[in-house]
C-alpha cells in the first residue's frame, strides 16, 4: 500500500514498483509541479484527483519520461530512472493511456495496435495485436477500419488496448472517461476492475473523483502542483470537504 495506517502516503518504501521523490516540473517560466512525492506498490491502484490545471497530467508525463523534471527523482523497483527516455521506461514496463486518447485516426484499428507494440519483436507484435483484437470485441469488428470512425468509447478501448500491447506492469491512465457517456464510462471502470483483478498496477487520473476513489486503494489530491491530501482511497472518499471545496463538487456523478 502507498498509504500507511495513519493514511499518510509513504514514499520510496521497499517493494514499491514506482516511487516519485520531490518532483518539480516547469513549462518555461510556468512551474506546474512543486515537489510532488508518491509511491505505488505492485498490484496497487492509485487515484490522482484534483481540479483542472492542478498538475495531474504533468505528473504522469514526468513518470513516463515525456516531461523531464527540473528536480526530484523517479524510481522503478528502487532504481533511479530519472534520466531514462520514455521508450526505455516503456521497455521497463510502464505504459500511458493519454488524455484525449490520441489514437491515430487515419490508421486502421489494427495498425494502431501495432504502433503500440513498437518495442516488441515483429512476430510478437502481430501475435499480441491478435490477442487484443480477440479480447476487445469492438476492435475485432472494426479491425480493418480507420480508427477515426470509432465512437468515443470504442476509441478509448483502442487507446487502452494499444497501451496494453507491450504487457506493461504499470499502467498510467489520464482521464480515461473524459467526454464519455455515463454508461460507457461505467464500461471503462469495469475494464479497470478487470485489469486490477489480473494484477496490473495502476495510476488513474479521473474527473469523477468518487468513482475513481471507489476503485482505488490509495489516493492523492493534487492542487496547484502540490499534494494537498493523501491516504487510503476510502479515507479521501469520506472527506466531504474535499469534494466541496477542492474539487468544486466535480466528484458528483
Ligand atoms: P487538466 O485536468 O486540465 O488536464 P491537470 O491537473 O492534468 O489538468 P496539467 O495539465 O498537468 O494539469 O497542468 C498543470 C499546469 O501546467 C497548468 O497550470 C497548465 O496550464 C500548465 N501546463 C500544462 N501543460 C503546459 C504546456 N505545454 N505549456 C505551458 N503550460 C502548461
Amino acid at each position: 500500500m502507498a498509504a500507511d495506517s495513519n493514511g499518510v502516503a509513504r514514499t520510496g518504501g521497499d517493494g514499491d514498483l514506482l516511487s516519485v521523490e520531490s518532483i518539480e516540473v516547469s513549462y518555461g517560466p510556468i512551474r506546474a509541479l512543486f515537489g510532488i512525492s508518491l509511491s505505488v506498490g505492485s498490484g496497487e491502484m492509485v487515484a490522482l484527483i484534483g481540479p483542472n490545471g492542478a498538475g495531474k497530467s504533468s505528473l504522469l508525463h514526468a513518470i513516463i519520461g515525456l516531461r523531464r523534471p527540473s528536480r526530484g527523482r523517479v524510481r522503478w523497483r528502487g532504481q533511479d530512472i530519472t534520466g531514462l527516455s520514455t521508450q526505455q521506461r516503456i521497455r521497463l514496463g510502464m505504459a500511458l493511456v493519454p488524455e484525449h486518447r490520441r489514437i491515430l485516426a487515419t490508421l486502421t484499428v489494427e495498425e494502431n495496435l501495432l504502433v503500440g507494440g513498437m518495442i516488441l519483436p515483429r512476430r510478437m507484435r502481430q501475435t499480441q495485436a491478435d490477442r487484443m483484437i480477440e479480447r476487445f470485441e469492438v476492435l475485432k469488428r472494426k479491425r480493418s477500419q480507420p480508427a477515426g470512425v470509432l465512437s468515443g468509447g470504442e476509441a478509448q478501448q483502442l487507446a487502452i488496448a494499444r497501451a496494453l500491447m507491450p504487457s506493461p506492469a504499470l499502467l498510467l491512465m489520464d482521464e480515461p472517461t473524459l467526454g464519455l457517456a455515463p454508461l460507457v464510462a461505467t464500461q471503462v471502470f469495469a475494464l479497470i476492475d478487470e485489469l486490477r483483478a489480473a494484477g496490473m498496477t495502476l495510476i488513474v487520473v479521473d474527473q469523477n473523483a468518487r468513482r475513481v476513489l471507489n476503485a482505488a486503494d490509495s489516493a492523492y489530491l493534487v492542487r496547484t502542483g502540490r499534494i494537498a491530501q493523501s491516504g487510503s482511497a476510502d479515507e479521501l472518499a469520506a472527506r466531504e470537504d474535499i469534494f466541496g471545496s477542492f474539487l468544486g463538487g466535480s466528484g458528483d456523478d
